[in-house]
C-alpha cells in the first residue's frame, strides 16, 4: 500500500466505497489522516464499520468515522475524495465542497501528492477517448521487456493506492479518463500522452470543447520540460498540440506520433488494425521519451499479449480465427476492428448508442456475413441488408455463434464487435465477451 507521511494530520472525506474508495480510506488512515467515509450503499458502509472495529486494536487506531459528507461541516477539510464515477457536474457534493472551499479530488491526486515521499520514479499518464487501456498495457509490456520495474494503474488494474511502491527507477503507467483528470490538480507526468478526442461522455461536459479542455489539462499540469506525446493523426488532438504551443507557450519536448510512422505491424498479432497502429505509435513515443532501447521495443511489440475483450484472439480452429472485441461499444470503436481483417463474419448489436453504423461504412466491404443480436437486431438487419452479402437476424449471441460457425470458411474471421452497449442482454461488456469465449469453447 502507498502509505505516505504527507497525509499525517490531514482531514479528508471519502465518498464512494467501491474498490478504489476503500483503498483510499486504508491508505489515508495508515498514513495518519483523519478520515470521514460514506457510501449510499449500506453493505459498503459495513466494510468501513469493520475496518473501524479491527483498527481499534492497533497501537495507533485509525481516525475513521462514518458520516455523509453532505450532512457535515466540511470547512477545515483538506479534500473531498470522490470516485470518477460520481458525476461531479450534477452531484450535490460538488456544490458542498465548493461552498466550503475544499478541493474535490480523486485517488490519482492523492498519489500525486504522495510522490515526493516515494523512491525516485517516473510517471507516464495516458489519455484519449479510445485506446487508453491498450496503450497503457503496451507501455507496461515494453518496460517489462526492458527490465524496468513498472506498475499499471488509474483506470485499469488495481487501485494505485493499494499497490506497493516501486523501487527506485520504477515507472508508474497511468490510464487516465477525463473524469480522473477532472479530479487531479498536481500530477506532473514525466510523459503525458494524448491518443485522440472524439465525442463521448457529453452528458458530463458542457459540450465537446469542455471535454477536450479536460484532456488538455493533463498537459497543463506538467512542468514545461517534461515530455508531451500527442497524436498527429487525430484532428482534435492536433488542436490540443497547437493550443499548448500557442496559448500555453509550451515548445519544449513536444512530440507528435502518427499511426503511419510504425513499421512491422504484420509481426504484431495482438496489435492489428489502424487503431492499434496509433496505439503502438504512442507507446513507442513513450518508450523513446524514457530512453528504452530499440531491441526491447521491437520484442515487446511482437510479444504483447493483448487485453481481454479488445480484439482478443480466442482461438484459430480449422483455419477460422475467432476474435472477441466486446469492448467495442460504439460504431467508432468497431470500425477499426472491421478494417483489420479482409473476410469477416460479423456479430453486431446490443443496446445501440446511435441509430446508424456510419463509422463502420468504409469497411463494410470486408464483411462476408452479419449476424445481428440484441435490442438492435432488427434495426441493424434493416441497415445492413443489401449492403453486405448476407444478414441473419440471430437475436442471441448463442444463435449468432452457431450460425457463424456453420458458415465461416478457412481464412475467414468470426468477429464479435457489437458497436453497442451490452446491458440489454448482459451485465457488462466483460460478461458479453466471457459468454462469447465460452460459446466458442463449446464448439470444440
Ligand atoms: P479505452 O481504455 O480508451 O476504452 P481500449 O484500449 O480498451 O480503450 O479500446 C476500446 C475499444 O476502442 C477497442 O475495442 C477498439 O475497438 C477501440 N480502439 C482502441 N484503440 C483505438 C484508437 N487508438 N482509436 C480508435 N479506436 C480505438
Amino acid at each position: 500500500m502507498i502509505v505516505s507521511p504527507v497525509f499525517r494530520g490531514k482531514r479528508y472525506a471519502v465518498l464512494g466505497l467501491a474498490r478504489s474508495g476503500m483503498a483510499t480510506v486504508r491508505a489515508l488512515c495508515e498514513g495518519g489522516a483523519r478520515v470521514t467515509a460514506w457510501d449510499a450503499d449500506e453493505a459498503k458502509r459495513a466494510l468501513v464499520a469493520d475496518l473501524i472495529e479491527t483498527a481499534s486494536h492497533n497501537v495507533e487506531p485509525f481516525d475513521l468515522t462514518l458520516a455523509d459528507p453532505l450532512e457535515i461541516d466540511l470547512s477545515g477539510y483538506d479534500g473531498v475524495v470522490v470516485s470518477p464515477g460520481v458525476p461531479i457536474n450534477r452531484h450535490p457534493i460538488a456544490d458542498a465542497a465548493r461552498a466550503a472551499g475544499v478541493p474535490l479530488i480523486g485517488d490519482i491526486e492523492l498519489f500525486a501528492q504522495a510522490r515526493p515521499t516515494l523512491p525516485p520514479h517516473k510517471v507516464v499518464g495516458i489519455t484519449g477517448t479510445n485506446g487508453k487501456s491498450t496503450t497503457t498495457a503496451l507501455v507496461r509490456h515494453i518496460l517489462e521487456v526492458a527490465g524496468v520495474p513498472v506498475l499499471m494503474g488509474g483506470n485499469i488494474g488495481l487501485p494505485i493506492l493499494s499497490r506497493e511502491p516501486l523501487p527506485a527507477g520504477g515507472v508508474y503507467v497511468l490510464e487516465l479518463s477525463s473524469y480522473q483528470i477532472d479530479l487531479t490538480y498536481t500530477l506532473d507526468c514525466d510523459v503525458a500522452v494524448l491518443l485522440n478526442i472524439t465525442p463521448d461522455h457529453l452528458d458530463r461536459y458542457d459540450g465537446f470543447e469542455a471535454y477536450a479542455a479536460s484532456k488538455q489539462r493533463l498537459f497543463e499540469m506538467q512542468s514545461p520540460t517534461n515530455a508531451a506525446a500527442i497524436a498527429e493523426d487525430d484532428t482534435e488532438a492536433d488542436n490540443v498540440f497547437y493550443r499548448l504551443q500557442h496559448d500555453c507557450g509550451r515548445w519544449e519536448n513536444m512530440t507528435y506520433f502518427h499511426r503511419e510512422s510504425v513499421t512491422g505491424q504484420s509481426q504484431w498479432p495482438s496489435l492489428q488494425g489502424p487503431h492499434n497502429a496509433q496505439n503502438a505509435a504512442a507507446a513507442v513515443a513513450v518508450a523513446h521519451a524514457l530512453n528504452i532501447g530499440e531491441d526491447a521495443i521491437e520484442t515487446a511489440l511482437r510479444t504483447y499479449p493483448g487485453l481481454p475483450h479488445r480484439m482478443e484472439r480466442i482461438v484459430e480452429r480449422d483455419g477460422v480465427l475467432w476474435v472477441n472485441d466486446s469492448k467495442a461499444t460504439n460504431p467508432t470503436s468497431t470500425a477499426p476492428a472491421l478494417a483489420a481483417y479482409p473476410a469477416i463474419h460479423w456479430i453486431v448489436g446490443g443496446k445501440a448508442k446511435t441509430d446508424d453504423l456510419d463509422a463502420c461504412e468504409p469497411h463494410l466491404g470486408h464483411v462476408r456475413a452479419a449476424y445481428t443480436i440484441g435490442e438492435s437486431a432488427g434495426m441493424y438487419e434493416a441497415l445492413l441488408t443489401g449492403r453486405v452479402p448476407a444478414v441473419t437476424n440471430a437475436g442471441t449471441l448463442e444463435e449468432a455463434v452457431r450460425a457463424a460457425a456453420a458458415a465461416a470458411k478457412a481464412g475467414e474471421v468470426v468477429l464479435l464487435s457489437p458497436a453497442c452497449a451490452s446491458f440489454d442482454q448482459f451485465r457488462d461488456f466483460e460478461a458479453r465477451g466471457d459468454a462469447f469465449r465460452a460459446l466458442v469453447g463449446d464448439l470444440a
